[in-house]
């Protein structure tokens, strides 16, 4: 099959590039012609584990090319993925300029009957606007070219994108053509090798699914952090809460974690644009309002803790934080607890150091050039130089080598012994017998 994917971010890439490790011929496109240089030389844009050797490897066989141009790239391709990004615009519902803008372009060059699949995360009634810029260039070109748009969100996790796109739980297709639906079906037929896990479906209903599961995610995690937050008031330690009732089978242990928010390029925006939708309808989406307000007053709930320890003045103070990015595994800082974490620290005269394994590079890009000028935030090399001479250490990401510290050498480092845990990391007990003042997220300390 020669496949065409457009926008070649975290959906885009690892789409490209494991549909050439099962054989097809792939094409990436985006309009990021630094991007597009940099895989030529084999250079990733992204940080994702284990996809750089299936690009690197598929480049070099001829499978996976890259391009700046759509029209080189359709030359010889009649299946299109849209992989490009649904930002929220100023009202919050999705942003769909980049999505049209490539259908457009898509109706300007197509020659043969194709297949438009919509891969980006869209509204309800996307494809059906997709459909339409098409057919308003063919109509313009007074051509008549036959073609289906179908939609296929993806469900990948950042940190683990390869695996989810390789080993996915489901495949969701929403196409009203046969003919479409046979293409899919044939197309994802390497991946349901020991047991199918396509489910066809109409396009709207694909649209929602979409939303309804990132919907659902961020419920269950707000829900967790409300039940913490009260857990913290009233003397209950909130991991044996978690474990109690993560052993019914009826809610399960995934993404019942409480923590200092959700973040990342996903929930966020999918929840927000979700509520708009409805809004549009004339529909109050109370639970979904919840959600979204319990998430932006939790990324607020550790700088309360230190400002409930250290006061609210922190002129003179100095923080070491470990992780930056949304979730370990990532180097995605988009909507990142961190981020309002460090404004509201420096906003109040601290000034911090920070660790993360990978998102050094997207932490030096995205946040204000002054914090580093003015050494507000100094970003280390290593994990322990972030504490040298500390008054508090902030755990924000829960990468892997963070879950199992060398407390002894941290507090030698440190200025005071303080830990302000926002994924609930440590042992409360533990660290109190070495001397630390501890924190996490409801574990009782407020009572
Ligand atoms: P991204 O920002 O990493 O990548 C988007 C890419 O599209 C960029 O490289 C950009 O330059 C390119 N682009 C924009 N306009 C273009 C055009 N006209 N032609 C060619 N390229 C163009 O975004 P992402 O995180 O990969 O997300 C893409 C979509 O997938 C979004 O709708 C998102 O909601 C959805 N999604 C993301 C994830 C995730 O974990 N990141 C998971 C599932 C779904």
């Amino acid at each position: 099959m020669n496949i065409t994917v457009i926008g070649t971010g975290y959906v885009g890439l690892v789409t490209g590039a494991c549909f050439a490790e099962m054989g097809s011929n792939v094409t990436c496109v985006d309009v990021d012609a630094a991007k597009i240089e940099g895989l030529k030389q084999g250079i990733l844009p992204i940080y994702e584990p284990g996809l750089e050797p299936i690009v690197v490897n598929n480049y070099k066989e001829g499978r996976l090319r890259f391009t700046t141009s759509l029209p080189e790239a359709m030359a010889d391709s009649n299946l299109y993925f849209i992989a490009v990004g649904t930002p929220p615009g100023e009202d919050g519902s999705a942003d769909l300029q980049y999505v049209l803008a490539v259908a457009r372009e898509i109706g300007q060059h197509l020659k043969a009957y194709s297949i438009i699949v919509d891969k980006s995360t869209v509204p309800v009634g996307t494809a059906e606007k997709v459909q339409a810029a098409i057919q308003r260039e063919l109509d313009a070109r007074g051509v008549h070219i036959p073609f289906d748009v179908v939609s296929n969100p993806e469900f990948l996790k950042e940190g683990a994108a390869v695996e989810d796109f390789m080993r996915p739980d489901r495949i969701i297709v929403g196409a009203e053509a046969e003919r479409a639906r046979e293409v899919m079906r044939n197309l994802y037929a390497p991946f349901n090798r020991n047991r199918e896990r396509t489910l066809f479906m109409g396009v709207r209903e694909a649209e929602m699914t979409k939303y309804a599961a990132n919907a659902m995610l961020a419920t269950k995690i707000s829900f967790m952090n409300e039940i913490a937050n009260l857990c913290d008031l009233m003397g209950v330690d909130v991991e044996s809460v978690r474990e109690g009732i993560g052993s019914d089978a009826r809610i399960g242990y995934s993404f019942i974690y409480p923590g200092c928010g959700y973040g990342g390029s996903c929930f966020p925006k999918d929840v927000k644009a979700l509520i708009r939708t409805a809004a549009e309808h004339g529909f109050d989406t109370q639970v979904l309002n919840a959600v979204e307000a319990r998430n932006n007053q939790q990324k607020t709930v550790l700088f309360d803790k230190i400002t409930r320890h250290f006061g609210a003045d922190l002129s003179g103070l100095h923080f070491g934080v470990w992780g930056l990015a949304f979730k370990p595994g990532t180097d995605d800082m988009r909507e990142a607890s961190s981020v309002v974490l460090l404004e509201a620290l420096i906003a109040a005269g601290a000034t911090v150091k920070a660790y993360d394994p990978v998102a050094r590079e997207a932490a030096r890009a995205t946040l204000p050039a002054d914090w580093f000028a003015s050494g507000r935030l100094v970003l280390t090399e290593h994990q322990y130089d972030a504490l040298k001479d500390v008054d508090a250490m902030v755990l924000v990401t829960e990468w892997k080598p963070f879950r199992h510290p060398d407390f002894e050498a941290m507090k030698r480092l440190m200025k005071q012994p303080v830990i302000f845990d926002g994924r609930n990391q440590y042992d409360p007990k533990q660290l109190q017998a070495l001397g630390f003042r501890y924190a996490g997220i409801g574990r009782g300390e407020h009572q």
